[in-house]
């Protein structure tokens, strides 16, 4: 699997529309990862051992990360299986699906914290504004009826996430909102105070 993203890492190729844009390493031949990933899975449960977990997460928390690939929420925080619910989407983003989710973990599955995990060098980042949204309503003929959300700080990011949460009248349970941002390039996370 490295020898492979290094190979992609070698012959970067920039979105021809954007030539400022994050480079698109998928210049590689495309090979889908699925079969690879059954054999993986097959191996995963021969040792299975999480029979016993509880539907209701342990920790009575729930995370709304980012979906960004280089975040492992589990290893970063030291959770186990079955500790927390892990909410994720492009940026982390505290959207109408997210307080969907967060509105089942806190009146069905007993959660009663929230911590939300924004990054460094986030995609979201990368977009100077509306232009993807522009884009596909010139391709389609049809605007999308979500925002981007995108941002330029990901700590002012998280603020406003924070306000969301505290000012939404489904969260019943905002006495232990906390959020961060964490660093890709050390692995550290920041606080974010509201
Ligand atoms: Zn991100």
């Amino acid at each position: 699997m490295a020898k492979r993203w290094l190979t992609r890492r070698r012959h970067p190729r920039r979105w021809p529309s954007y030539p400022d844009r994050v480079p698109d390493r998928s210049d590689a031949p495309f090979v889908p990862s699925a079969d690879e990933l059954l054999a993986n899975n097959a191996r995963y449960a021969e040792t299975f051992a999480d029979h016993d977990l509880a539907l209701r997460p342990a920790r009575q928390l729930a995370v709304v990360a980012c979906m960004d690939s280089r975040m492992d929420i589990f290893e970063m925080l030291g959770l186990a299986h079955g500790d927390a619910h892990i909410v994720r989407n492009a940026g982390g983003v505290v959207t109408d699906d997210v307080i969907r989710s967060l509105v089942l973990s806190q009146r069905l599955l007993g959660t009663r914290e929230i911590i939300l995990l924004h990054h460094t060098d986030c995609g979201l980042q990368t977009l100077t504004g509306d232009e993807l949204i522009d884009e596909l309503e010139a391709e389609t003929g049809l605007r999308p009826s979500w925002a981007m959300e995108s941002f330029k700080d990901p700590y002012q990011d998280v603020r406003q996430s924070i306000r969301r949460l505290q000012v939404n009248p489904f969260i019943a349970h905002k006495e232990h909102i906390r959020g961060f941002v964490y660093r890709v390039e050390d692995g550290c996370l920041d606080e974010v105070l509201a």
